[in-house]
């Protein structure tokens, strides 16, 4: 059984392939390469106990191989768990094209990449992540119809965004619940930060139940739109995120907001947001959050409506069962909280356990036909 916390990053440097491979359990690897259209790819397949792995494709100009396949790696054993946390019978995979977004694209490098993805039958099925466009994902999808979260003109569930934003709302109201022992939202005063596709969805929810809501944002068309648009919003500076009084800090932006620094600064009671990888160090920033009293909502649950929307597109059903699954996010967020209570433990490390754990419940009911 793979652990999350049986990483050693000395051991994966002597044998990054193979090596890392055993360490986060990967079910296996493809490197891709095509010299006529500068196509170099790597896909992970991590786990697909619960189903065919799924996870976006990321274009980005890796400084070398070993770091695109570090990303690789554990981009797709993250998926595993955000998966099978939000209750979806999806295992996790990722794939990471080494390239610059600006530069290096075209028709042939994605429909070369689209074969390479048809090449696995399905294990491995793609959505957009970073540096891919809806244009990118048309050209790959007319190689294989393994892609998912596809535009609407093609057929797909469109932007994931609203039903992330519902997901965060759950998971706010939840860590609500266990604070105050009311879920009501309505004069409390909420940080949001960043208010691009997730954060305005988000200040949205928020408004409309009375929430008094702070925002900040680099790019201030973004905050004079959002702040016209919604009730009890107010505008703040990018450091004042941490230094203004709060009830409940929401980061919808960058990823290791929750570090040493913030954690001197902040002072709220509730930590739940759309970003990933909120934790800077997650074995050290999980544990001081606990130590501080704040309630963490592990980001890989909070934010796991983007999956659940490709979730529903690869099953066929409808939005209505999409918003059902998004809704589940407060009651799993709500157990969290109070396992994490009880054992005393960081919300992260229940979150993981929990993860783990319907894998291998699940890994064993389908041994038994
Ligand atoms: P986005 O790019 O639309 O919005 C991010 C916003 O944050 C932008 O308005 C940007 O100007 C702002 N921002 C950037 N740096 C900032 C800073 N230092 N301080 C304050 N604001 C800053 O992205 P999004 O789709 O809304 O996603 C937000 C976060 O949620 C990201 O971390 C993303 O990875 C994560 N996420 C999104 C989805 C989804 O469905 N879109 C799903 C899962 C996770």
């Amino acid at each position: 059984m793979f652990t999350v916390e049986s990483l050693n990053e000395a051991k994966i440097a002597e044998n990054p392939v193979l090596g890392g491979m055993t360490q986060m359990d990967h079910e296996k690897v493809l490197f891709c390469q095509d010299k006529a259209t500068g196509l170099k790819a790597i896909i992970a397949v991590h786990n697909t106990v619960l189903g065919p792995s799924l996870g976006g494709t990321r274009m980005w100009p890796y400084a070398s191989e070993a770091d695109a396949l570090t990303d690789v790696l554990r981009l797709s054993r993250g998926m595993t768990y955000k998966s099978s946390l939000a209750g979806l019978n999806l295992g996790g995979g990722k794939a990471v094209i080494i390239g610059d977004s600006r530069k290096d694209k075209s028709e042939a490098l994605f429909r070369r990449f689209g074969k390479f993805v048809h090449s696995l039958a399905g294990t491995y099925i793609t959505a957009e992540d970073v540096g891919i466009s809806p244009k990118d994902i048309e050209y790959i999808n007319m190689e294989t119809p393994y892609v998912a979260g596809k535009p609407t003109y093609l057929g797909g569930t469109g932007d994931p965004s609203p039903v992330t934003a519902y997901g965060v709302y759950m998971g706010i109201k939840a860590a609500a619940q266990k604070a105050y022992g009311s879920d009501d939202l309505h004069g409390k005063t909420i940080v949001v930060q960043g208010v691009g596709h997730v954060g305005e969805f988000l200040v949205e929810f928020l408004s409309k139940e009375g929430a008094l809501i702070k925002i900040a944002d680099i790019h201030q068309d973004r905050l004079k739109e959002v702040e016209s648009k919604y009730s009890g919003v107010t505008i703040i500076g990018l450091d004042e995120v941490y230094t203004t009084g709060c009830d409940i800090y929401a980061p919808c932006a960058l990823g290791a907001t929750i570090n040493d620094e913030t954690l001197d600064l902040l002072k709220c009671d509730i930590i739940a947001g759309a970003a990933n990888n909120q934790l800077k160090v997650e074995s050290v920033h999980g544990m001081a959050v606990k130590e501080k009293g704040m309630l963490y909502v592990p980001d890989f649950l909070i934010n796991a409506g983007g999956i659940i929307n490709c979730y529903a597109e690869v099953k066929g059903t409808d939005v209505e069962h999409a918003r059902m699954k998004t809704e589940q996010i407060y009651t799993t967020a709500l157990d969290i909280l109070n396992r994490s209570e009880k054992e005393n433990t960081p919300t992260y490390i229940v979150a993981n356990k929990m993860a783990e754990e319907r894998i291998e419940r699940i890994g064993k009911v389908k041994l038994s036909y």
